[in-house]
């Protein structure tokens, strides 16, 4: 693995690693290290006997191609084979499906959309409940076709560091209860019998929200797919695409021609030549521990709930699996990084981020006392697509009016990306009844210059400052 490594992305690695700062100076690289840590995640480690399906090869035709097998994607052909039983749906995966975030994230599967703005009542209303629907009908579909995947629905906090943002929080939580939005304020003491978290003036409690392993989810809907006719192939980068009434599509080995087409890539959007100045391609770390038992779990002080995150510019994140593991993320600013150019590719593997998980554990141990004692079982990058505002957008475009495209999810996309195979199946309809005025249908970016000012701007802001582009999401 080590002669994998090239010696400019030594150099690129070395340059990240010194603008992180001393903390990863400070701590050797160990390029041996990458032979035994392999770059996946806890969700994956429970579909071991996956199969991808053998690659495209040769030239075929359908109404609806879409590209990219993650949420976005396989939600997309979810919804529109059930709309459209008799159309011709073709779904291209670079790797496996849930190759990309949507098996690589935190699993924590949340209300609200990011980078919204400032809303109306009845639109902030509108976006919650579009979200929360979308929550029910993930528990429905799994229920429907009786996947094996481990998830659960016993609720989120959004945690307080700060006293003010607590109080602001508080106030806040009386006007959405008002407009219908059965959120709960909880006291730092009240949090703590869930939660024994550290330096916390109190939390959002969302009883709805949960945690899903997306891998399961999405590997486990492909025979479903299948099953109605949905032609799915794996190993099966797309090359070119060249727009037109119908779409040609190239992948390495085969071509396909479509009617429309799906831009389902997210974070690797821009390779496409798609969104390029839309958003960042940013690598965020996460790591798994072992399993631990309720026993231990409670010893941390980890007693119920499926997860928090907290309030902070580099936010952290955590989950506690069905089978034990806690899944913690973020955390430290040298957790996010963006390489030059847009890559999309973390160079080398966990194992060569060894400051970012260690600052990462740092944060896990001050939150919860007792777990900086917990090993890790499993260590990942990801790759998420960061826009300027924090918003996605989800929409149609081309001159036939036949690209349709949803990204920019901001880390926060679990629930946001399966809502997006609905809001495309329905523009596609022209039913959009549903997606009327919202904040983020055929939604901007704000544009991120070019290189090399997009780099040096990126390590500026974020590494000088410690904050990131973080909005509010509501
Ligand atoms: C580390 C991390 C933690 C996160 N934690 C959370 C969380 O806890 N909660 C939350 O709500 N959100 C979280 N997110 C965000 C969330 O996971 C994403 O927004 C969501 O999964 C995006 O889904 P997607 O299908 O659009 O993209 P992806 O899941 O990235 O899927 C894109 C797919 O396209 C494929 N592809 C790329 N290029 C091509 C090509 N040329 N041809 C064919 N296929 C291609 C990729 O292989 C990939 O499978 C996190 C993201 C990361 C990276």
């Amino acid at each position: 693995m080590s002669n994998s490594i090239s010696l400019s992305q030594r150099i690129e690695y070395g340059l990240i690693r010194a603008a992180q700062g001393a903390a990863a100076l400070n701590t050797p690289l160990s390029w041996e290290k990458l032979e035994i840590d392999e770059n996946r995640s806890v969700w994956a480690s429970y579909t071991p006997n996956y199969q991808p399906n053998s690659a495209l090869r040769g030239t075929e035709t359908a109404d609806l191609c879409i590209i990219g097998g993650g949420y976005t994607g396989i939600s997309t052909a979810y919804n529109f084979s059930q709309r459209y039983p008799n159309k011709r749906v073709i779904l291209l995966e670079a790797k496996s499906l849930a190759n990309g975030a949507s098996g690589r994230n935190g699993g924590m599967m949340l209300n609200w959309v990011y980078g919204t703005g400032p809303m109306s009542d009845e639109m902030t209303a509108r976006v919650y409940h579009s979200t929360y629907r979308t929550i029910d009908r993930i528990e429905e579909t799994i229920k429907k076709h009786n996947l094996d995947v481990s998830y659960r629905r016993d609720g989120c906090f959004e945690v307080f560091t700060d006293e003010e943002r607590a109080n602001e929080a508080r106030r806040e939580v009386t006007y959405l209860n008002q407009i219908g939005i059965p959120l709960q304020f909880l006291e730092a003491d009240e949090v703590k019998k869930h939660l024994n978290l550290n330096g916390i003036y109190g939390g959002l409690f969302d009883p709805s929200e949960g945690q899903l392993n997306g891998v399961q989810f999405i590997r486990g809907l492909r025979p479903v797919l299948e099953s109605r006719g949905v032609q799915i192939y794996e190993n099966s980068r797309v090359t070119k695409i060249t727009e037109g009434k119908t779409i040609e599509v190239e992948t390495t080995h085969g071509k396909v021609k479509a009617g429309a087409i799906v831009l389902a890539m997210n974070g690797y959007t821009g390779k496409l030549g798609y969104f390029r100045n839309g958003f960042f391609p940013l690598h965020s770390h996460v790591f798994a521990t072992n399993p631990i038992s309720d026993t231990e779990a409670a010893a941390i002080g980890w007693h119920g709930t499926a997860g928090f995150s907290d309030d902070l510019n580099r936010i952290s994140y955590a989950t506690r699996t069905n089978e034990g593991h806690i899944v913690f993320g973020g955390g430290s600013n040298i957790s996010y990084g963006y390489l030059f150019n847009n890559r999309t590719a973390f160079p080398g593997t966990p194992a060569s981020a060894t400051a970012a998980f260690d600052d990462m554990h740092r944060t896990f141990g001050e939150y919860l006392t007792g777990a900086h004692i917990l090993s890790h079982a499993h260590r990942w990058t990801g790759t998420l697509a960061i826009s300027l505002r924090r918003n996605c957008s989800i929409g149609v475009r081309g001159e036939h009016k036949n690209v349709y495209y949803a990204l920019g999810y901001s880390g926060h996309g679990v629930t946001a990306a399966n809502m997006a195979g609905k809001a495309i199946t329905d523009i596609y309809s022209d039913d959009e009844q549903e997606w009327r005025d919202m904040p983020f249908i055929q939604a901007d970016f704000s544009p991120i210059p070019l290189e090399p000012f997009r780099w040096i701007g990126y390590q500026l802001m974020t590494r000088l400052t410690g904050r990131s582009p973080r909005q509010p999401h509501r």
